[in-house]
């Protein structure tokens, strides 16, 4: 086992770094980037900023999931001894962005794992959007191809949740009318440049916001929170009357009632009453 040669624990360290604003690195954070005994990234160039603002030397080493085993298991082993820091280039580790099978690999090798909170858009966004933060899903980004990304959309679409999805810009509009279609047209939010000097929100329905992004996609990173359904509109007595009608062809007045009382939400002794005057 190699020796400890910095002033953290060996392990791994989960740092989450700004969404733009360099401001919003932690103290915390930028200490393990200048004490870590080497710095797993994405792109090294991106992170060579960040780590010079925080003061760091440490060297930096390219780091994705898709890396290859023998990347992945030499740094767990170097956990064994080493102080081993995790960083995005942007927010925070594993959220879209490389980790998850780090991490795995690091917890079945029983290796200690410490988490740096911080930034991440996803959050950032939900606090924006005036949306309901009680339940929400994390979508990530939706597919490419219109069919998979309908697909996605339908299997959350009954979900009483407000959803987050990131987004490009060239994409945005086609998206937000591919989520009016299959999710219904909610309201939703787009944010835009988080932190940054040209940070905005836009609000409205998602048919709203697809039209005014149509022509000008807009520039920068983005992410689309979107609100849960709302309540189905009452059924009117022209709707219950209908669904009546056609349960007396097949049930008696009682099970008719029954039926329909629970496919329209309506209350079932109010229906039995109207059920036997049209039978009548
Ligand atoms: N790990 C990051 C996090 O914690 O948010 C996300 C990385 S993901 C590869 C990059 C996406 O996050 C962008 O395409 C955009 O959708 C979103 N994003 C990142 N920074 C943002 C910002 N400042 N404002 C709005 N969206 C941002």
């Amino acid at each position: 086992m190699e020796t400890q040669s910095s002033g953290l624990e060996p392990g791994l360290y989960i740092v989450a770094g700004p969404i733009g604003n360099l401001g919003d690195l932690t103290p915390r954070a930028a200490e393990v980037l200048r004490l870590a005994d080497v710095v797993a990234v994405e792109d090294t160039r991106v992170s060579a900023r960040l780590l010079r603002h925080a003061g760091s030397d440490r060297p930096m080493i390219p780091y994705h999931d898709h890396s290859g085993e023998n990347v992945r298991a030499r740094l767990v082993d170097r956990m064994a001894g080493e102080s081993v820091a995790l960083l995005s280039d942007a927010g925070t580790p594993l959220i879209s962005d490389p980790g998850y099978k780090l991490v795995r690999d690091a917890r079945a090798a029983g290796r200690r794992i410490i988490t740096l909170p911080g930034p991440s858009a996803a959050i950032a966004a939900l606090t924006l959007s005036g949306l309901p933060t009680d339940r929400f899903l994390f979508m990530g980004f939706l597919p490419s191809k219109a069919k998979a990304r309908g697909d996605s959309l339908d299997e959350v679409a009954g979900l009483r949740a407000t959803l987050v999805f990131y987004e490009s810009g060239p994409r945005l509009s086609e998206s937000l009318s591919a989520m009016a279609a299959h999710l219904g047209d909610r309201e939703a939010a787009v944010s835009r440049e988080i932190s940054k000097t040209f940070e905005e929100t836009a609000c409205g329905t998602l048919t709203e916001l697809s039209a005014r992004y149509a022509d000008a996609p807009p520039k920068g990173e983005i992410v689309v929170t979107v609100g849960p359904p709302g309540e189905a509109a009452p059924a009117s007595a022209e709707d219950a009357d209908a669904a009546l009608l056609e349960a007396l062809t097949r049930l008696s007045v009682s099970k008719a009632a029954g039926e329909v009382a629970k496919k329209l939400g309506l209350d079932r002794r109010t229906l039995y009453d109207r059920a036997t005057e049209l039978k009548g």
